[in-house]
């Protein structure tokens, strides 16, 4: 368990002042221009030390990330772009930092803007995020006042500005390249990779775009340094995080742990035990909707963890867990997210535009038992066509939780179609 002098986020559930003078207090803003002072190699080397992987779901080492940006400007400025859109189904981490402890995102803006050269931070904050982006401009709105950003950032030399644009509540956005078309007043639609941001991004100006925690635990680990943080965890998977729970928990919550927690402590420890007890557990999706589902059994010695997910044919993502009990008719649950997806693809490419759809519908007639049983085998195959054949992840994600489900749940689909065909519905939990 993560000891209290290890925490980054010391304001999580809002209990104490926010406001600059707050933050100051519990050490955030502390010796900001002297971390600058050590330049912009002394701050990635850091990073890169630290071990931290992106926290927004794809896990790519931060650090390495910042190296892509051009060391030497070709004219063109470069900018941090922030991914505030969570949006996510399960997902709700990043706005407890951003309406409880924004200024550890600002400090971390600068920090990170400073090490990769950038003249700006973007900020794209998710639409419905409304009392998250209040908070968040009143904390821009108190660094500016305080000539912590803006010119002579912290009387750095460094010019620095913030601007927090708030989203239209489009899920898609939250890629990064639709994200970047989004900002630039386009609809968000994916771009096709190559060129990558670092190359040509915003405005064709080399970009970073990272998720909110990535950001926001960066002064801490520069003010500690880059071994603390790597001390925490296990390797290729250190630090603290955020994680969270929902579902059939008896107390869903966020809460900051060290990584490679087993997914049996978390859930007994912070979320209050499932509902009806550990053996009352039939799932877990890890780390938002997009990650294949892992059954009871499997979730008896996981380890949460970008490795320890892997591991069991899922994925780390962004540690926000959905916990479902025995009551849950898994197949239902997952035809749900089945419907997201296909209502959130932007359309652009036609595995995605329509294999989404297509796998929809099957979906809704596993749950009612109105198929085949060979369609299974068929949804499966369906799902192995559009993943990896898109322009951007959104049809991976459409089609990870039913091979998931699949693969762990056929005996309960078959078992399903087998019971409508002989009458039996009326036992089963879809009805
Ligand atoms: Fe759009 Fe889907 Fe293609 Fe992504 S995968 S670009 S969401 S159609």
């Amino acid at each position: 368990m993560l000891n209290d002098h290890d925490r980054i986020f010391t304001n999580i559930y809002g209990m104490h002042d926010r406001s600059l003078k707050g933050a100051m207090a519990r050490g955030h803003w502390d010796g900001t221009a002297a971390i600058l002072g050590n330049g912009r190699d002394w701050i990635i080397e850091q990073v890169k030390t630290s071990g931290l992987r992106g926290r927004g779901g794809a896990g790519f080492p931060t650090g390495l990330k910042w190296s892509f940006m051009p060391k030497q400007s070709d004219g063109r400025p470069s900018f941090l772009v922030i991914n505030a859109d969570e949006s996510e189904p399960g997902t709700c981490k990043d706005r407890e930092i951003m309406r409880h402890d924004p200024h550890t995102l600002i400090e971390g803006a600068l920090i990170a803007g400073f090490a990769m050269g950038a003249r700006a931070a973007y900020i794209y904050i998710r639409g419905e995020y409304v009392r998250e982006k209040e908070a968040l401009q009143a904390a821009i709105d108190e660094c500016y006042e305080a000539g912590l950003i803006g010119r002579n950032a912290c009387r750095s030399d460094y010019d620095f500005d913030v601007y927090l644009h708030h989203g239209a509540g489009a899920y898609i956005c939250g890629e990064e390249t639709a994200l970047l078309e989004s900002l630039e007043g386009k609809k968000g639609m994916p771009r096709m990779k190559p060129p990558f941001p670092a190359g040509s991004g915003l405005y064709g100006c080399p970009t970073t775009v990272n998720n909110v925690e990535s950001i926001a635990v960066v002064p801490t680990i520069l003010r500690r340094g880059g071994a603390w943080f790597a001390g925490i965890g296990r390797p290729n998977n250190t630090g603290v995080k955020l994680f969270a729970m929902s579902g059939h928990v008896n107390t869903p919550c966020v809460v900051e742990e060290a990584m490679s927690i087993s997914m049996k402590e978390l859930i007994e420890k912070h979320g209050g035990g499932v509902r009806g007890g550990w053996k009352n557990l039939k799932a877990v999706i890890p780390g938002g909707a997009s990650c294949p589902v892992i059954p009871a059994h499997l979730c008896e010695d996981a380890i949460m963890d970008y490795d320890g997910m892997r591991e069991k044919q899922s994925s780390f993502g962004t540690a926000c867990l959905i916990v479902m009990d025995q009551q849950t008719d898994i197949i239902k649950a997952i035809a749900r997210l089945s419907q997201f997806f296909k209502h959130e693809s932007c359309g652009q490419c036609t595995p995605c535009r329509e294999g989404t759809s297509w796998m929809w519908r099957v979906m809704e007639r596993l749950v009612t038992g109105e198929a085949e049983v060979e369609e299974i085998d068929m949804l499966f195959s369906v799902t192995k066509q559009v993943e990896g054949h898109t322009i951007c992840a959104l049809g991976d994600a459409a089609a990870w939780p039913i091979q998931g489900l699949i693969r762990h749940y056929r005996e309960e689909i078959e078992d399903r179609i087998k019971a409508r065909k002989t009458g039996r519905m009326g036992a089963m939990a879809a009805e």
